[in-house]
């Protein structure tokens, strides 16, 4: 089950500590939110699941954490300043802003007025003053993607770790786009963060890894829990693929509102490489890049067995932490009315509290020590947030956690002090279960398993 509306998971969000609108006592701001104690705890989970997965359980990829703040030469060189653009149209009625592809019919969608002005494109990148004078010439832009900073560094990377095609270089982190219309919750907004792998691979192997990673990615989002029935793969077509990618297909989700967006799959050829090295010329380069005669690098490899210079090919699976959350969030929302309450049956390695400890009496010494000890004991498994919630109210305590996807809740009874055991009440079927202590660490790594 999926949630019915947008509405229902902003709800949830914001009652339950997910999502917050951001700089909210100040009225908000458009296209800004805020995760809150467990929105932070599942957006952390994701995105270690994603290293975990391209960085940790192969061999062939090394990770990167760059600045945010990059030099208009390399945005420049990258095509981004020329070409990072959405068409913006106005409306000359009612002075509302959309991009092209909003309009139906020639109307403005929010007054229906005909008077509209051509489309003109607007650039996506925010600029900002560098150094403590602020005279236009010293700026930079924060990063509309993490990519470029991967391929500014390539040549440091692979001289410190020696790697050869084909490999990978993988980061997550912020990225700030200055969208015209952010909307549809934190599915549109102007700041967020990408999880995103720039592989590289020989010239002429490109198109076999494309697939291969665009499989390995629907793979990872049916682990994440997300139905694999409401993905759907699209190849985007020529006339609008980016300026630097070959092919690109990309993975579109069932949300809320739509079948949208949930990652991209590009083939970003030898363009960013070929764009940002020195002595262009050298090389045969297969995109059109501009000349280069700022960077001071040679991005190639050398061919060990034929001795050549060449420079590798991308492909680059780029997903948005936000749309994820947004996907995992709507996957497991689950309503039961005969059992009057509202779940997230979200995947355990998700969860943003692993457990839940409730002592059966409020500040009852004997409960709560041992609860504490529980508590211990789980996190030295490596469990992540593990709480103890000394309120005396079960009742309360489960719908609460059933509401964050605490996908177990252990029960302190004065039973426990006797025999060393706990109740323990799984979060989907509901049923109770009287569990050794000795035996909750293995209760729990079985539990954890995927
Ligand atoms: P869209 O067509 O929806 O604007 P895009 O094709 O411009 O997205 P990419 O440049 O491919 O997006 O960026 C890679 C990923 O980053 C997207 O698949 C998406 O998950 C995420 N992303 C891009 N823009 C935003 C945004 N404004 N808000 C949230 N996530 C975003």
């Amino acid at each position: 089950m999926t949630a019915t509306n947008m509405d229902d998971l902003v709800s949830l969000c914001k009652r339950r500590g997910f999502i917050f609108p951001s700089n909210d006592i100040y009225g908000g701001m458009k296209g800004l939110y805020d995760f809150g104690p467990m929105g932070v705890e599942l957006k952390m989970n994701l995105k270690n699941s994603w290293w975990k997965s391209i960085v940790y359980e192969r061999d062939d990829v090394e990770g990167l954490d760059s600045t945010i703040l990059t030099s208009p030469l390399v945005l420049n060189h990258s095509g981004h300043e020329d070409t990072f653009t959405d068409p913006l149209v106005d409306c000359r009625n009612c002075k509302s802003r959309w991009r092209e592809d909003q309009i139906e019919n020639g109307e403005c969608p929010s007054c229906n007025s005909n008077d509209l002005t051509d489309s003109r494109p607007f650039n996506l990148m925010f600029k900002t003053a560098i150094g403590p004078v602020d005279d236009g010439t010293s700026y930079a832009y924060l990063r509309p993607e993490t990519a470029q900073q991967i391929f500014v560094n390539f040549r440091n990377i692979i001289d410190s770790t020696s790697r050869t095609p084909p490999f990978g270089i993988a980061q997550i982190g912020k990225a700030f786009r200055n969208e015209i219309t952010p909307r549809n919750f934190i599915f549109r907004v102007r700041e967020f963060e990408q999880m995103e792998l720039e592989f590289f691979v020989k010239p002429g192997s490109d198109d076999d890894w494309h697939k291969y990673w665009v499989e390995k990615r629907l793979e990872w989002w049916s682990k994440q829990g997300v139905n694999s029935q409401k993905l759907k793969l699209l190849e985007v077509k020529k006339q609008e693929l980016s300026h630097y990618s070959k092919a690109t297909f990309d993975i579109m989700y069932e949300f809320p509102h739509g079948l949208e967006e949930l990652e991209g799959v590009a083939n970003r050829t030898d363009f960013d490489l070929g764009s940002h090295t020195k002595n262009q010329k050298d090389f045969k380069i297969n995109s059109k890049v501009k000349e280069n005669k700022d960077s001071t690098t040679k991005l190639a490899i050398q061919d060990l067995e034929t001795k050549e210079w060449f420079i590798p090919f991308v492909i680059e699976p780029s997903a948005g932490v936000e749309r994820g959350v947004l996907a995992v969030l709507n996957e497991a929302y689950t309503v039961e009315e005969s059992n009057n309450r509202t779940l997230l049956k979200l995947k355990s390695h998700l969860s943003p509290i692993k457990a839940a400890i409730i002592p059966l009496k409020r500040n009852n010494h004997d409960l709560v020590n041992l609860a504490n000890k529980v508590k211990s004991g789980l996190q030295s498994l490596g469990l992540g947030r593990v709480m103890v919630e000394n309120t005396g109210n079960i009742g309360k305590n489960y719908r609460r956690h059933d509401e964050i996807g605490t996908p177990m809740c252990l029960t302190i009874d004065f039973e426990s002090l006797e025999n060393q055991s706990v109740t323990i009440r799984d979060r989907d079927t509901m049923k109770q279960e009287r569990v050794s202590l000795s035996e909750i660490g293995n209760y729990y790594s079985n539990y954890f398993k995927d």
